[in-house]
């Protein structure tokens, strides 16, 4: 590991400026940068703790939740007012990592956290456009069971690991961030970016901005929501296919719907077009298959993970006929 200097600003001005120097990282939780640094993948010159700075509240507002950004993942999935009224988020929360990494991880963290692709964890593989901007990719030649089958491009198709991100993409989330030119809210569906041709960009987070709030409106369609994931083992494990599903119902009809998609995008993956098919129809599992082959209509898959495509709509069924129960 690289040599860095560190710091632990108190103050959001004294954050904003450390973390806009060249090459300096925010740390939060540390679970996912020490892990990058001791592979030597991040190589900063200058860490920037986050941890005494004060967002570690969840507070009920006017018209919804805020949440601060260094909450850990476990108070957040098991504070009343999200297991009452955002229950697909503690889901997600839950099934992620395990509870000793919960326990460390903070909400910014995990918004920002990287991918797993194994290429880009290993330095010793030389074509890796996010690691090494213009070098290849060596996973559309290799091994990609794991990668994704919607968003990617000819320079990067590694998948987003985030479970939480995917709820809060259901859940219609905005992202608080400040930097040198203010604050600023961010829908979350927009705050990560496809890989295109720059993977090395993951989000529309300029030098020393810093996520401050993630804040969740209130919403007939909230609380019955539910996460379905699948994985390879019960923990310690990242989404083959996860979904996060949302119901509005009046009688038997659905009202409004939503659904977002984990383990499958290079981004946390949003369906409006499943959702936009659901509106009007019956609560029944034919409505949930035929909105489902609709989410991975776009898919693009490698002989690898072929597989996902029929995976994902399953556990898009799963995940409304769950959400739907809850209504
Ligand atoms: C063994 C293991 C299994 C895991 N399994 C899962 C899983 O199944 N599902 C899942 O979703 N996740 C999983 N994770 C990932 C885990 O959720 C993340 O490591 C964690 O959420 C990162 O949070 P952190 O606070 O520790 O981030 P840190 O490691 O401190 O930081 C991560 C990144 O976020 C940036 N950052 C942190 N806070 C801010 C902020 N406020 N503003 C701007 N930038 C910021 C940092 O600069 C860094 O780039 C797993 C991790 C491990 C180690
Ligand atoms: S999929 Fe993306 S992260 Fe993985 S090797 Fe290719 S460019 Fe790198």
């Amino acid at each position: 590991m690289k040599d860095f200097d560190y710091t632990r600003p108190v103050t959001l001005e004294e954050a904003a400026r450390s973390g806009a120097r060249n090459n300096a990282r925010f740390i939060a939780g540390g679970t996912l940068l020490v892990d990058l640094l001791r592979l030597d993948v991040e190589r900063p010159e200058l860490l920037v703790d986050l941890n005494g700075m004060p967002w570690t509240l969840i507070e009920q507002e006017p018209d919804g939740v805020r949440i601060g950004a260094l909450v850990r993942n476990t108070e957040l999935a098991t504070h009343p007012l999200i297991v009452a009224k955002f229950p697909v988020l503690a889901e997600a929360l839950l099934s992620g990592a395990s509870p000793q990494v919960r326990n460390m991880a903070t909400v910014g963290g995990n918004l920002l956290q990287r991918t797993r692709c194994s290429y880009f964890r290993d330095v010793l593989v030389k074509t890796c456009n996010k690691r090494s901007p213009g070098s290849g990719c060596a996973a559309l030649e290799g091994y990609s069971r794991m990668h994704a089958i919607l968003g990617g491009s000819a320079g990067c198709i590694a998948s987003h690991p985030s479970d939480m991100c995917v709820a809060l993409a259901a859940l219609d989330a905005r992202v608080s961030v400040q930097g040198k030119l203010g604050p600023r809210d961010v829908p979350l569906t927009d705050f990560h970016v496809l890989p295109g041709d720059h993977p090395e960009l993951e989000n529309v987070l300029s030098p020393g901005e810093i996520v401050t709030h993630i804040r969740l409106p209130d919403s007939p369609f909230a609380k019955n929501s539910a996460y379905v994931k699948v994985r390879d083992r019960a923990a310690f494990a990242f989404a083959l296919a996860s979904a996060a599903a949302a119901l509005e119902l009046e009688g038997t009809a659905i009202r409004s719907a939503r659904v977002a998609l984990g383990g499958v995008g290079t981004k946390p993956w949003r369906c409006r077009e499943t959702e936009a098919n659901l509106v009007g129809r019956p609560a029944t599992r034919e409505s949930f298959e035929v909105a489902a082959r609709l989410a991975l209509s776009g898919a693009k898959t490698t002989p690898h993970n072929d597989f996902k495509v029929k995976l994902a709509e399953r556990v898009i069924v799963r995940a409304l006929e769950s959400a739907g129960s809850k209504a």
